[in-house]
């Protein structure tokens, strides 16, 4: 018979691994509410349209990363490569473009063909957050503040350092990326391949690579920071002022300019060197164009969105969650009475489990092994009389408590 694997490059999620997720995806929700941000979940698949017109069709995602299949209908349809365009998308089709600002916040599924290697994967999850409608420099401090509270949060404040940059306005790009352009053009003979096709489609990409022949012709490439117009100066002091007032620590690097099209002044990575070269956690930036690009007016937003796997192996374990009872009949009579006492307990909020399989020295080792605070035995006898044996697993106490008194006894025990 077949024995199947899951796809390449995806994972199951159990046992550890799902704590790990759940606990990263807990401590997102709890930041995200402190700041006042609502979840929204829009479909995993979308109009091919939606991601490849506004993540830019020079991008790494939509020039060899997308999962684009024609549905049963012979539309064109796209797993969703990330979450950022569907939120734009959301906001346009249900007509909120009026109702602004909007916070929100999302997690789940995304799909791109990579190579699988550690830290990369074909479906993978991430947590992230947009502002929509974030009218100045301060919005976007405050939605990166909320981005390291989560870190913190999840005990990774040490691990990861915040790196960010300016990629100015329009203007102040496009005179720099003429610059660029001109320049690389007179170097185009060291440049790699990669970077040489690069060029003319999307130049500012060439400052993102790893080959080395780039890096050495990067050193004295044209600065970005002599492009800046006085706006996108104001706006860049402005964000790193605000940052500095919400408490956020984090060192300039005029080298991140994000895969994406979108972004335009803020751009950020939070960054550790525990992961190898999948070093970037949590990253995102400030996008103008996009919500236009859904059929919107032009609104000013800013996101991040933070890679769930990688951010669940740096964080500790958390422990797995154990019965706080577990009940122990002897017996078929006892069996079913065990039912009733088990409802009125989950009724009163406790986990409860019913140890049936094996004999009583295996149950009661396996009870002890789980966590449980509490043992119930429930013999013959004990049903004749209704009353149960209530084991402490802590002080190794047993007591005699009526049926109908077991709940009221260990809520007061879970008062103490
Ligand atoms: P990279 O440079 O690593 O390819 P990216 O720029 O493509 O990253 P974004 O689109 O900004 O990544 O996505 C935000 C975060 O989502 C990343 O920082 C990373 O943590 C996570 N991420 C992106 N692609 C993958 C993937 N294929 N597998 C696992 N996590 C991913
Ligand atoms: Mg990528």
């Amino acid at each position: 018979m077949a024995r199947f694997q899951p796809p390449r490059g995806t994972k199951d999620l159990l046992g550890e691994g799902m704590r790990r997720h759940q606990q990263v995806v807990g401590f997102g929700c709890e930041a995200f509410r402190r700041y006042g941000f609502q979840q929204w979940a829009t479909p995993i698949f979308e109009d091919t349209h939606v991601f490849a017109r506004s993540l830019g069709e020079t991008s790494d995602v939509v020039s060899k990363e997308m999962y684009t299949f024609e549905d049963r209908g012979g539309e064109s349809v796209t797993l969703r490569p990330e979450g950022t365009a569907g939120v734009a998308r959301a906001l346009v089709s249900n007509s909120l473009t009026q109702a602004l600002p909007q916070k929100i916040f999302y997690h789940g599924p995304m799909f791109r063909y990579e190579r699988p290697q550690k830290g990369r994967f074909r479906q993978f999850h991430q947590i992230g957050a947009e502002l929509i409608g974030a009218e100045s420099a301060f919005r976007d401090a405050e939605v990166i503040a909320m981005a390291r509270d989560f870190l913190v949060s999840l005990g990774l404040g040490d691990d990861l350092t915040l790196e960010l940059n300016t990629l100015g306005d329009l203007a102040s790009r496009k005179a720099w990326r003429e610059a660029l352009v001109a320049y690389f053009r007179q170097h185009k003979d060291s440049l790699s391949e990669d970077s040489k096709n690069r060029l003319e489609a999307n130049p500012l990409r060439i400052l993102d690579s790893k080959a080395e022949q780039d890096k050495r012709l990067l050193a004295d490439a044209p600065a970005f920071d002599d492009f800046l117009n006085d706006e996108s100066r104001k706006f860049w002091d402005d964000l790193r002022e605000a940052l500095t007032a919400f408490g956020v620590s984090f060192v300039e690097n005029p080298r991140i300019v994000r895969g994406l099209d979108y972004y335009s002044h803020t751009v950020f990575e939070f960054v550790t060197d525990k992961l190898g070269s999948q070093g970037t956690v949590l990253a995102g930036g400030r996008y103008e164009g996009l919500v236009e690009e859904m059929g919107g007016p032009a609104v000013p937003c800013i996101g991040w969105a933070a890679g769930i796997e990688r951010l669940a192996s740096l964080i500790e374990a958390p422990a797995a969650e154990h019965s706080d009872v577990a009940i122990l009949p002897m017996g078929d009579a006892a069996l079913l009475k065990s039912a009733s006492i088990a409802l009125s307990l989950r009724n009163a909020g406790f986990s409860v489990s019913i140890e049936t399989k094996g004999n009583m020295k295996k149950r009661m080792d396996r009870v002890v092994q789980s966590g449980a605070s509490h043992a119930i035995f429930l013999g013959d006898d004990d049903l004749e009389r209704d009353v149960v044996q209530l084991r402490s697993l802590a002080t190794r106490e047993q007591e005699e408590v009526a049926v109908d008194a077991v709940v009221h006894v260990l809520e007061r025990v879970r008062a103490v």
